[in-house]
């Protein structure tokens, strides 16, 4: 009888996974899937222990479901993607694995694991076999006329969703059941030394139930009761109006296609809307940075994506930097984000604009800090799309926001948390304020206000907003000085 592992890394799901399915194809095959516990390399990615618990929790959930299906799942403990290839051929020669399947990871470091596992492999005669399934359209697929990659959303959206038309993306079923499971299931751990979450576990388990029956679920939900709203509410915090699904498709116990497929669904029975066509888009988003990452693989790489931003004099400030972090600008609508992320591990769209382009124009402080400082306490912490959002708010990305658009917290503040609520929910000393939570000691800091010991401003907005401009135009007048 033959043999199959698949090898599961942000594909934690049982249906509609192509390397699973790839490896069921032949009913008399047995199979067993394999997650690699890998905590050097972690720390070397900065994954969040938030997420380290988010993904742990969603392994018991599938080890269930596979169990059913007579798959075990097994834990491979290794340090990082150097020790992986050797420790991964080990464990396929002691089980007797034919064949290995897994889908594929674009990013550079986990492009050359898979290199170097294939090799390890082959050396034993075991194939591996990559497939595509992360995206609803395989990256490096949808390019320009002249062969180039798209690096602005609005055309690139328009072919994805005509390939999306023409190719469909109706999700696939559930392998079929294995005649017996050939080896035993693993434990999983329930933490893992060095990545203790900083959300309390009674919040996690609130906020963020795991496994794919709860992502189905939350899909489930929104699509009857949240995407009819989508794009009005989208934009406002202290609403439930996004569907939170972003932690799931990061470790994959939802594919894309799932999601796709429900929307088509609404638009079917509903018929096309703003909302439906804007959540769309925004998985339409989630496939547009990973394409950008296959195309530009600097990105991985902490460069900028517009080269002639390199020379940005960022400041690297630790004081300033802290402050952000602690939530503590002095910035109602920035501080209540910030804390969002600390108490709960997630921080709505909206704010992470918000909160990045007050770093990067008002503190003008070097974006990777930002983008470290997120993977590092986001339970949906992703390359692709975190290193996306950041360099559009810091105007150094593909189709980024011009770097003379520069928001301004209150005004921000006011428009899209216009009662306060969700900075009073947030900010718990300026819970029971009832002056302007906006603006608590007055425009700029300039009426400090006895009543609350929140902080004052840390910068004065119109003066950061003059650095940040003249930072960008020394840039651009040394590039010209230097004819670059
Ligand atoms: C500075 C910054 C950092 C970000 N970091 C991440 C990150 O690490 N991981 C992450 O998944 N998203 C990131 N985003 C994108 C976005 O904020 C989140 O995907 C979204 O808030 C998740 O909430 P939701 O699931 O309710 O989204 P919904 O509004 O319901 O959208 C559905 C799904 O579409 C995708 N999506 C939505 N907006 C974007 C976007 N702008 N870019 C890429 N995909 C998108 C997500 O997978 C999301 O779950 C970042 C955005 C910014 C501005």
């Amino acid at each position: 009888m033959r043999r199959h592992l698949v090898w599961l890394r942000a594909d934690l799901r049982s249906l509609d996974n192509t390397a699973l399915l790839a490896a069921c194809a032949d009913a008399s095959t047995a199979v067993a899937c394999v997650y690699a516990v890998t905590p050097r390399q972690w720390q070397r990615h900065d994954v969040a222990g938030v997420r380290v618990d988010f993904e742990l929790r969603t392994l018991h959930a599938l080890q269930e479901r596979l169990a059913a299906l007579n798959i075990p799942l097994l834990m491979l403990h290794t340090p990082d993607f150097a020790t992986l290839p050797a420790d991964l051929a080990g464990l396929c020669q002691r089980l007797g694995i034919d064949e290995v399947h897994a889908n594929r990871q674009y990013e550079v470091n986990e492009i050359a694991r898979d290199e170097a596992a294939g090799l390890a492999l082959g050396e034993l005669g075991i194939a591996l076999q990559l497939h595509h399934d992360q995206c609803a359209v395989t990256p490096g697929t949808l390019c320009k006329g002249d062969g180039t990659y798209y690096s602005v959303f609005t055309p690139f959206k328009r072919v994805w969703l005509q390939r999306l038309a023409s190719a469909g993306c109706a999700p696939a079923s559930s392998p079929r059941r294995r005649r017996e499971a050939f080896v035993a299931s693993d434990e999983i751990p329930a933490t893992v030394p060095g990545f203790a979450s900083h959300v309390s576990p009674a919040t996690a388990l609130h906020w963020w139930p795991a496994g794919e029956d709860a992502a189905l679920e939350r899909l489930a939900a929104f699509c009857s009761e949240g995407l009819a709203h989508y794009d009005s509410a989208r934009n406002f915090p202290d609403r439930d109006g996004t569907s939170r699904l972003s932690p799931h498709l990061a470790v994959g116990s939802i594919s894309p296609r799932q999601c796709l497929n429900a929307a088509f669904g609404h638009v079917a029975r509903h018929g096309e809307s703003a909302d439906s066509a804007q959540w769309i888009a925004e998985l339409g988003w989630r496939d547009f940075y990973k394409h950008v990452l296959t195309g530009w693989p600097r990105v991985c790489r902490h460069q900028p994506f517009r080269l002639e931003t390199a020379p940005l004099r960022w400041r690297h400030d630790d004081a300033d930097f802290q402050r952000w972090c602690e939530g503590r600008t002095g910035f109602p609508i920035v501080d209540a984000a910030m804390r969002q992320l600390q108490a709960t591990g997630w921080m709505h769209n909206r704010l992470r604009m918000i909160v990045a382009m007050f770093l990067t124009k008002d503190l003008l402080i070097d974006w990777r800090w930002g983008e470290r400082f997120f993977m590092q306490h986001l339970i949906d912490g992703d390359l692709a799309a975190n290193n996306g959002g950041w360099q559009w708010s810091a105007s150094t990305g593909n189709d980024a926001a011009p770097y003379f658009r520069i928001f301004n917290p209150v005004t921000q503040g006011r428009k899209f948390d216009p009662d306060g609520r969700f900075i009073r929910e947030h900010i718990k000393e300026l819970g029971d304020f009832s002056g302007d939570v906006h603006e608590p000691h007055g425009p700029g800091g300039s009426r400090p206000s006895l009543l609350t010991d929140y902080p004052l401003p840390m910068v004065d907005h119109s003066a950061a907003r003059e650095r940040t401009l003249a930072a960008f135009k020394d840039m651009k007048a040394a590039a010209e000085f230097s004819g670059s």
